[in-house]
């Protein structure tokens, strides 16, 4: 399995992140993407993925519930990172209006920003999207080329959304714990997603799955969402993996 949403560089790791580690080997999972939050993260994340070499991989990025007064000169910090550091994606990236709608101007402007990064290096992008899918989707769609490529991370849309998504060359659905949830509509929505679109991930230590709900979330229980897809897909466990595994390395390189 390949973790393509994990934040193993959170605090709530610090005590015990290399037994985590681990845990996520013997779990299966072979390597673990990490989407960066803001400029105070940058230093955990490089952290945390020196401390792991051939495990675990950074993506850099300004989150869109970091976007605030200063956020172009949060951005210019973040853009010199490219210049000095190897990252697997731009991330993680979007629009968050569940908290705060006062900044959609400015959560554009940072989102669309970053959509041109990726384009001129050649990286996906790792989107987050609350309550924001219809201006996320505009502004995707209207970058949209051969070029852009990335993940719809923590998808919970409707089939309409799904399918919007589909239209769009090289764009995969991220799938994490919230599919083990008996309220998620997501089960009534994958059904017209094929498993070649979706990628997997926890977004930890957020969205455990159950029997986990409400607890810390860690990267290993990613079998969780593993086994979920294998009932919902009639597949394999094995299937699932060897399918999320080749789209997350076409998406994120091998
Ligand atoms: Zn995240």
């Amino acid at each position: 399995m390949i973790n393509t949403h994990s934040h193993l560089f959170d605090t709530q790791f610090d005590a015990d992140r290399d037994a985590v580690v681990l845990r996520a080997k013997a779990a299966g999972v072979r390597r673990i993407l990490m989407p960066n939050i803001d400029v105070s993260t940058i230093e955990a994340l490089h952290r945390t993925e020196a401390a792991y070499p051939d495990y675990c991989f950074s993506m850099m990025g300004l989150h869109p519930t970091s976007v605030s007064e200063n956020y172009k000169e949060e951005l210019s910090c973040i853009e010199r990172m490219f210049g000095t550091h190897a990252y697997c994606a731009i991330g993680e990236i979007g629009i968050d209006l569940y908290w705060d709608q006062s900044r959609l101007s400015q959560q554009l402007d940072a989102f669309e920003t970053q959509i041109k990064w990726s384009k001129q290096l050649d990286l996906p992008v790792m989107i987050h999207s609350r309550n924001a899918f219809e201006p996320v989707y505009e502004s995707v769609a209207r970058h949209s080329d051969a070029r852009l490529k990335g993940v719809f991370h923590s998808f919970g849309g409707t089939v309409e959304q799904a399918k919007q998504i589909m239209e769009l060359p090289n764009f995969y659905l991220g799938i994490n714990g919230v599919v083990t949830y008996k309220n998620a509509g997501l089960r009534d929505v994958l059904p017209f997603v094929p498993l070649s679109r979706l990628v997997i991930e926890t977004d930890d230590p957020y969205l455990a799955p159950v029997p986990y709900r409400g607890k810390r979330n860690e990267p290993a229980y990613l079998s969780y969402v593993s086994s979920a897809l294998s009932e919902i897909y009639h597949v394999t466990v094995v299937e699932v993996n060897e399918i999320t595994s080749v789209n997350a390395i076409h998406l994120f390189g091998d």
